[in-house]
């Protein structure tokens, strides 16, 4: 679709000619689309938790403040929503950052056996709890260290690992796998064997609020912007991200960080 503008030169008669400006508006079109969806989307996600808000505190109010049992159990549901909002607004922030190409990352040489174990250390207790393993796996030799910021790739993985675990039952097996592609890259695969992702569904995954069962992410205490976040972290740290599933079989997501290559010494 076009939209055509004619311009005419009113002031120099003697010279006046036509100039039509063409513009291609269907990108401009889909793009205004995106942001009226994103609206509604944030719109929808903010006023779910308030709804749910408000009726446990009503029901609070009406008399189920006088019973202890009951009243802690929806005091925790209420901490739960507000824990909840807090992060969908910290998550959304963090997107509108990364929108206005404000990344502000420390690169630096980052061992990745080391970091892998360090986050697999803090969900050591969900696993126990959940009766999910967690199982590293590198290459006998060394990997070369990736240029990374650290504490963004430790939330790619959080991200990844918790997705991981939210989506799979007890005692199933996730697996962290790291290796070298070619000379260039490092590859970090994560790997459950969960509930899987129907096929239809895979293309869309990585798009904001894109959830296959909402009722189920929502519960797991999901934003619906997890894997965007991870995959505009790696993008922007020059690696790719991919996801492969099989349903009722199990999932598999991997991403490339570029290997840190030392500043060549000119003299
Ligand atoms: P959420 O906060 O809902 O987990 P994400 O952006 O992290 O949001 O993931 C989007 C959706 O992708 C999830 O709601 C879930 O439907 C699906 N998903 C992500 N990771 C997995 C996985 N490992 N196994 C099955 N489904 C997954």
């Amino acid at each position: 679709r076009f939209s055509f503008t004619v311009l005419k030169n009113r002031a120099e008669q003697k010279h006046a000619g036509i100039i039509a400006v063409l513009q291609d508006v269907t990108e401009q079109k889909a793009l205004e689309r995106e942001r009226q969806e994103f609206v509604a989307n944030v719109s929808h996600e903010l006023r779910t938790p308030l709804t749910t808000l408000k009726s446990y505190l009503e029901a609070l109010e009406e008399g189920v403040v006088d019973d202890p049992e009951l009243s802690r159990r929806f005091l925790r549901v209420l901490l739960n929503e507000t824990d909840r909002m807090t992060r969908l607004v910290t998550d959304l922030l963090q997107l509108s950052r990364y929108d206005a190409g404000q990344y502000n990352f420390d690169f630096q040489p980052v061992n990745v056996p080391e970091l892998l174990q360090d986050v697999v250390e803090r969900f050591a207790l969900q696993s126990r709890q959940e009766n999910i393993e967690l199982q590293l796996d590198f290459p006998a030799h060394d990997l070369p260290p990736v240029k990374a910021d650290r504490d963004n790739i430790i939330q790619v993985l959080d991200n990844l690992i918790s997705n991981a675990m939210k989506y799979s039952n007890e005692n199933t097996k996730v697996m962290i796998q790291a290796c070298e592609v070619g000379e260039k890259y490092v590859r970090i695969d994560i790997m459950d064997e969960g509930m899987g992702i129907r096929k239809r569904d895979l293309t869309r995954i990585f798009e904001r609020f894109y959830r296959v069962d909402k009722a189920r992410s929502r519960s797991m205490g999901g934003t619906g912007l997890g894997l965007s976040i991870a995959r505009q972290i790696v993008l922007a740290h020059g690696g790719t991200i991919e996801i492969d599933s099989e349903w009722q079989k199990g999932t598999r997501v991997s991403f490339t960080l570029p290997v840190y290559e030392e500043m060549k010494n000119e003299s």
